[in-house]
């Protein structure tokens, strides 16, 4: 169990026969991605310019946590805007001036377009210059959650994107570690302590939980993904020098040593010093997963492309409690960041890119999974056709990555199956 995986590239049966699919895609939109971000950056604010819709899906989708200070809200394109009756810029300004003169402590206020602000072609990056100007205190910006051929966590990606142009520049001699991609705090904190074992740093995370100590980049700058969506925001980091660790994702014990290794070995950290860091964790998640093994191994799992996280977490189930993979589908498929996830998948993988619902919806029901991973919409008629499902969505707004959280993963899948058992005897 403590073998560790790949992080070069290598030759997989699999890979070679990818099934393209274009039609219809049952996928939340970008804005989703608003849940999960304005816990992670703590002074945000995210002003969505969209429809009664758009305000109705974050209202759902984030509903537990309306407060009394919430840091998104909607700013409700009307049929006048849409009838070119008012000026929508004037009033865009007018609302993000509301929220800013009500809301002193945010310090970075995203603009997020959606469908409808993309089909009247309101220009956010123009608003968010001209709102710059006036607002100079407070850094705007502005990024795209539109569902128009778009998956939920590209709105991370987008978001992400956004940011790179504002990091400092770092004097080019500093070499330092950047995370990216959005982790519960708990499990930066995990990251932060292992690296600190390893005597590797500095390192440092975007998105940062402060608008006020954003990263630095620069030639010396080695960044590592966190989450496997995150192509846009790669490509800026590229473009303002920093280079990539090749590395699988922290999902699994083996996931999450073989991640930290890729980072150790790029920094020079001796095997002494990496194993007296890692091996008491390991052991742990090791140890956690080893409680899902019975309830896992042989069990057959179908995926539906939904958060872009399918890959790595197929690779876990599969080498760390023996699932068996029938199809993986994926919303796209980065080749480059996967490079060491990819060969890892056993040959008689189905894996599929982008989607054509009603031909997945066959090919799932004729395969037969003991457990489906999909989206809310196709989860419950499924479930009705008497299949085990679990929801994509869980896995992004859960905490999973890292050595303590392996046993958390595993129990996310073991729970739809323990639930089918009971139900069946009963
Ligand atoms: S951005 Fe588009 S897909 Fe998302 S809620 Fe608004 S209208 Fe719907």
């Amino acid at each position: 169990m403590t073998a560790e995986l790949a992080t070069t590239p290598a030759e997989s049966d699999c890979t070679t026969d990818i099934l393209r699919e274009r039609g219809q895609r049952e996928v939340f939109c970008g804005l989703t991605g608003i849940v999960w971000l304005h816990r992670k950056i703590q002074d945000a604010f995210f002003l969505i310019v969209g429809s009664r819709t758009c305000a109705h899906l974050m209202q759902s989708a984030a509903g537990v946590m309306i407060f009394a200070e919430p840091r998104f809200a909607t700013a409700v394109i009307e049929e006048r805007d849409l009838a070119g009756m008012a000026d929508a810029n004037e009033e865009l300004d007018r609302v993000a001036s509301q929220v800013l003169a009500r809301r002193p402590d945010i310090k970075t206020l995203f603009l997020v377009g959606s469908c409808p602000s993309e089909v009247i072609k309101l220009d956010l990056s123009r608003a968010a210059e001209r709102l710059n100007k006036t607002h100079t205190d407070v850094r705007i910006l502005n990024y795209s959650g539109s569902g128009i051929e778009t998956t939920f966590t590209e709105g991370e990606d987008f978001c992400l994107e956004s940011l790179v142009p504002e990091l400092p520049q770092a004097p080019a001699e500093e070499r330092s570690l950047m995370v990216v991609g959005s982790l519960a705090d708990v499990v930066e904190d995990q990251f932060i302590r292992l690296f600190d074992a390893m005597g590797l740093g500095p390192v440092h995370f975007l998105p940062a939980r402060n608008s006020e100590t954003l990263p630095p980049v620069g030639e010396g700058t080695r960044y590592l993904l966190a989450q496997p969506f995150l192509g846009k925001t790669a490509q800026a980091l590229e473009g303002r020098g920093a280079k990539r660790i090749a590395a699988p994702f922290p999902l699994g014990a083996k996931g999450t040593e073989s991640w930290l290794r890729a980072a150790a070995d790029a920094f020079g950290v001796s095997d002494e010093r990496f194993e007296a860091a890692v091996s008491a964790p390991r052991a742990r998640a090791i140890k956690a997963l080893e409680r899902y093994r019975e309830a896992l191994e042989g069990k057959r799992i179908f995926f539906f492309p939904d958060s872009q996280l399918e890959i790595p977490l197929a690779r876990m189930l599969h080498h760390e409690c023996g699932m068996e993979l029938l199809e993986v589908g994926s919303p796209y498929i980065h080749r480059s960041h996967l490079d060491c996830e990819l060969p890892q998948l056993p040959a008689s993988t189905q894996l599929s890119e982008g989607q054509h619902v009603d031909s997945q919806l066959d090919r799932c029901r004729d395969a037969k999974p003991d457990l489906t991973v999909c989206g809310l919409g196709l989860a419950n008629p499924l479930e009705a056709e008497g299949l085990s499902t679990k929801w994509a969505i869980e896995l992004v707004f859960t905490p999973i990555q890292g050595f303590e959280q392996a046993g958390d993963l595993a129990e996310l899948f073991a729970r739809p199956l323990r639930r089918r058992d009971v139900l069946r005897v009963k």
